[in-house]
């Protein structure tokens, strides 16, 4: 019996062309600036996003850390939201490689943060007050389950930040998903900021790899914060001829995990014991509740596995599916058969 694996659009493997394309790649040494092919992967991404330049990494983890660190000296302050990624999931590495102090904000169900709040966390100049240098937008926002935040919301809060002195990152780790449900291109969420990562891992199906995109000056001063953390990497384009693909190919694809989002979002809603906001799933990613006196919500992702399916417990009573490349229709079919049997008991 096949896995339906919907713990994540991480578990992803390589599609056929890009094993082609990482055989095939032409190569050099990628630290001296010589390696064609992770040149080109650079600049397609910094088209797609808008922006001038851009910079192969290993993950989204570093990206955004090379990012803050870019961004941000010792002390200075980044003001984020408190479900963000990189509040909860990277390590406190910007706080304990940077020493950067994360201000986190609460984050809006929409995955929004109040621009009113952004107002009011930064300081005026001050001998007592901390330097607030950034804000760092997430889109889609993976813990308010993937939803989309617009193009008009992204301008504006870089129209503040700037107003204020204070530059705009964004975590775009599945900004190509943000692009395809709200119909726009990329660059249309990524070009206001002052730097997007994105990452090449998740739904677009590489084995590694992420982006950092900003201008030509950032991305110059990044790439030696990119060598100080360890991520200079040699005949990289091994790993960059997947991206080119990914590029190429893999973007438009998924519309499919977001119409089998739907699907599995609609089936669930109509198992009893399980709920969802609807309206909150927009792209790939599905977080609905559990509620259950036989079992918890961790006894249910075991009974689940027993069978095949493959989810997340994150949080008590929380489970979360993950739609991608390599799921299909079927898939979502079988699934929430095996969901209806173990909720009927
Ligand atoms: C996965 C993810 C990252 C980090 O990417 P890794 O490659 O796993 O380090 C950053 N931000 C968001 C929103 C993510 O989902």
């Amino acid at each position: 019996m096949k896995a339906i694996d919907l713990r994540s659009d991480t578990v992803t493997l390589p599609s056929p062309a890009m094993r082609e394309a990482m055989y095939r790649a032409e190569l050099g040494d990628d630290v001296f600036g010589e390696d064609p092919t992770v040149n080109r992967l650079q600049e397609m991404a910094a088209e797609r996003m808008g922006q001038e330049a851009a910079l192969f990494v290993a993950s989204g983890t570093m990206g955004n850390l090379v990012s803050l660190l870019t961004h941000c000296g010792r002390g200075d302050g980044a003001i984020m939201g408190d479900r963000s990624h990189t509040f909860l999931n990277e390590a406190g590495g910007s706080s304990a490689l940077g020493g950067i102090y994360l201000l986190a904000l609460p984050n809006q169900p929409d995955g929004t943060i109040d621009p009113a709040s952004i107002e009011r966390a930064i300081p005026h100049e001050d001998v007592h007050h901390p330097r607030v240098r950034l804000v760092c937008l997430e889109n889609t926002h993976n813990y308010c389950g993937g939803v989309a935040l617009d193009a008009q919301y992204t301008s504006s809060v870089a129209d503040l930040a700037h107003g204020h002195g204070l530059t705009l990152h964004l975590d775009g780790a599945r900004v190509f998903n943000a692009a395809l449900a709200l119909d726009v291109p990329a660059s249309a969420l990524a070009a206001p900021a002052d730097s997007v990562m994105f990452c090449l891992s998740k739904g677009l199906s590489c084995p590694v790899g992420s982006l950092l995109c900003g201008s030509a000056e950032f991305i110059e001063r990044a790439r030696r914060m990119r060598k100080m953390v360890g991520g200079g990497m040699r005949q990289v384009g091994v790993l960059a001829a997947a991206g080119v693909v990914a590029l190429e190919e893999m973007v438009d694809r998924q519309q499919e995990d977001h119409d089998n989002a739907r699907l599995l979002a609609e089936g669930i809603a109509e198992i009893g014991g399980l709920s969802l906001d609807l309206d909150s799933v927009q792209t790939n990613i599905v977080f609905f509740d559990f509620a259950s006196d036989r079992m918890t919500a961790q006894q249910f992702v075991d009974k689940l596995r027993d069978q095949g399916i493959l989810m997340l417990a994150l949080g008590p009573g929380r489970l979360r599916a993950v739609t991608h490349y390599g799921i299909e229709r079927a898939d979502i079919v079988q699934a929430l058969q095996v969901m209806r049997q173990v909720m009927a008991g």
